[in-house]
């Protein structure tokens, strides 16, 4: 059995504002093991970004448990933090918004390095900005080169290298490739790929698009208006999906082949505001299959299968 790097335990961030309280993440809880990822699905606004965030205490939690490697980081103090923060990093979506424009691929990569004391010279640290150059596959005649001189696929190696900067154990990818042309996304997902092989990285992958979270992870957690809707091992889940929000998901992936295609489930009704949310399921508004129950109580989380976990009236209970 392989070892938990990671244990969140009924992670909740709530944000106040005029209306009311928005439940970004509400009640989410999951563990992952050492050298495995987990990807985190669901639409636009259904609390990935935040999840992530949370975990990495670049947000503070409202409440909930963070374990990592067996402290609960949220009781850490504040030099205990900043060690743990070295194992665990984040590459951000946009690489071009999070880098510094004025500064260059050498400054930007050494920048992790300086902060935490990790070289004694100038020229330690350009052996260590080349070497990650090296690993991240940009060829060193950029070490001199502007964010804004060099395409999105590049930037977005320069994120990856600053991610890898303090030799981490745990990397929070926040849709590291949604802001890249089609024809890049495929190397960087690989790069990432070999990375985790070569320096044995858990991954948390955050994605809108299942087609790509199936290729990159080991597990998948659908969210939606920030509570966790299902979660299985990813050919599981593509196989067997239980929940109707899954369902409606996975049918909008294109497949290639006209034959396997399932039938588009075309969503109706707009998704509700996470702003004071009322009680029951908060899918049951758009969901095909919603009951009395679903409108009234929320359905539990519960492993319906090995591994398998899913919150919905359908399952695990039966219905009144
Ligand atoms: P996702 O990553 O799935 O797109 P987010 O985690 O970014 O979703 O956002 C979840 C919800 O929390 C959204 O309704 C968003 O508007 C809200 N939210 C995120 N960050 C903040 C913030 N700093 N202040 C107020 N609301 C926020």
């Amino acid at each position: 059995m392989s070892e938990i790097l990671l244990d969140v335990k009924h992670l909740v961030k709530y944000f106040k504002n005029k209306k009311g309280t928005l439940h970004a993440v509400d009640d989410v809880s999951f563990s992952i093991q050492r050298g495995r990822t987990l990807g985190i699905v669901g639409e636009s606004g259904c609390g990935k970004s935040t999840t992530g965030r949370c975990i990495l205490r670049l947000q503070e939690p409202t409440s909930g448990q963070i374990i990592f490697e067996g402290k609960d980081i949220l009781a850490l103090k504040r030099n205990e933090l900043r060690k743990v923060r070295e194992e665990m990093q984040i590459i951000f979506q946009d690489p071009f918004s999070s880098l510094n424009p004025r500064k260059t691929v050498s400054e930007l990569i050494g920048e992790p390095m300086r902060l935490h004391g990790r070289y004694h010279s100038s020229q330690e640290r350009d052996v260590k900005v080349l070497r990650l150059m090296d690993i991240v596959g940009l060829a060193p005649r950029f070490v001199n080169s502007y964010p804004h001189e060099l395409d999105g696929g590049r930037r977005q190696r320069i994120g990856i290298a600053r991610a890898l900067a303090l030799e981490p154990k745990f990397i929070v990818c926040d849709e590291p490739v949604s802001a890249l042309d089609v024809s890049i996304q495929a190397q960087i997902l690989n790069l990432l790929k070999d990375l985790q092989t070569t320096m044995g990285l858990t991954y948390i992958f955050i994605t809108h698009d299942l087609s790509v979270v199936n290729y990159f992870s080991d597990d998948i957690l659908v969210m939606y208006l920030g509570k966790m809707m299902e979660k299985a091992p990813s050919e599981k889940l593509f196989e067997n999906p239980l929940h109707p929000y899954t369902k409606a998901l996975l049918s909008a992936i294109p497949v290639p082949s006209i034959h396997n295609r399932p039938e588009r489930i075309l969503l109706q009704g707009e998704i509700t505001s996470p702003v004071n949310p009322p009680p029951g399921c908060r899918f049951a508004p758009r969901c095909p299959h919603c009951m009395e129950c679903c409108l009234q109580e929320t359905p539990a989380y519960v492993e319906v299968e090995t591994d398998h976990f899913v919150a919905c009236h359908l399952y695990g209970r039966d219905p009144k």
